[in-house]
């Protein structure tokens, strides 16, 4: 069987930093700028950034119609802050119009940690992963404020969801491309 095409979708954020942790877990990435990629690949991750920005990209690019029925057909998606957002059902806080993919059963509310200035790091304890505490670095992140009987949650801070998963749908506020922590790129890669 050929190896899977994990994309990272490359409108805007830390692209870079996905397309090499999945690179150095030994994953065939490819970065998705359009449609004619999206048709390329197996499973994708959606990287932070600014979620505002990345709803008009997707709508510019053609993304979003193919995008939302890939989903819909169960592409397995890993969204990491920005990323978590776009993927989520409902959110708020959000700029009026902003796109949902509603892949997870989730309402996010962006910024819950506060803005750029509050960022922070933290130690979480995460379940399904074996190998101690998981650092996380958090930069405006959002958090799940509601979650649906289907979705598991993964991991908190001080009682708030920050990483979830429904099916094939992945979803973290932090950025774990940033810390040279394999381990939840790994966990998706089990899902592809
Ligand atoms: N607050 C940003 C947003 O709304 C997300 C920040 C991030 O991805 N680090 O998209």
């Amino acid at each position: 069987m050929p190896a899977s095409t994990i994309g990272v979708l490359a409108l805007q954020g830390d692209v870079r930093e996905h397309v090499a942790a999945l690179r150095a877990l030994g994953a065939e990435a490819l970065e998705v700028r359009g449609p004619a990629d999206l048709d390329r690949v197996d499973a994708l991750v959606l990287p932070g950034g600014e979620s505002t920005v990345v709803s008009l990209l997707l709508s510019s690019s053609g993304l979003l119609q193919p995008l939302e029925a890939r989903l819909g057909d169960g592409l397995p998606a890993f969204g990491t802050c920005a990323g978590m957002i776009l993927l989520a059902k409902a959110v708020v806080d959000g700029r009026h119009g902003q796109t949902c993919l509603g892949a997870i059963d989730i309402t996010v509310r962006r910024n819950a940690f506060g803005p750029q200035a509050r960022s922070f790091e933290a130690d979480l304890d995460v379940k399904e992963l074996g190998g101690g505490p998981l650092h996380a670095v958090f930069i405006r992140a959002p958090v799940v404020q509601e979650a649906g009987p289907d979705v598991e949650v993964l991991a908190e801070v001080d009682g708030r969801p920050v990483l979830a998963r429904q099916g094939p749908v992945l979803v973290c506020a932090f950025h774990p491309e940033l810390v040279g922590d394999l381990r939840l790129h790994e966990l998706f890669l089990q899902e592809v």
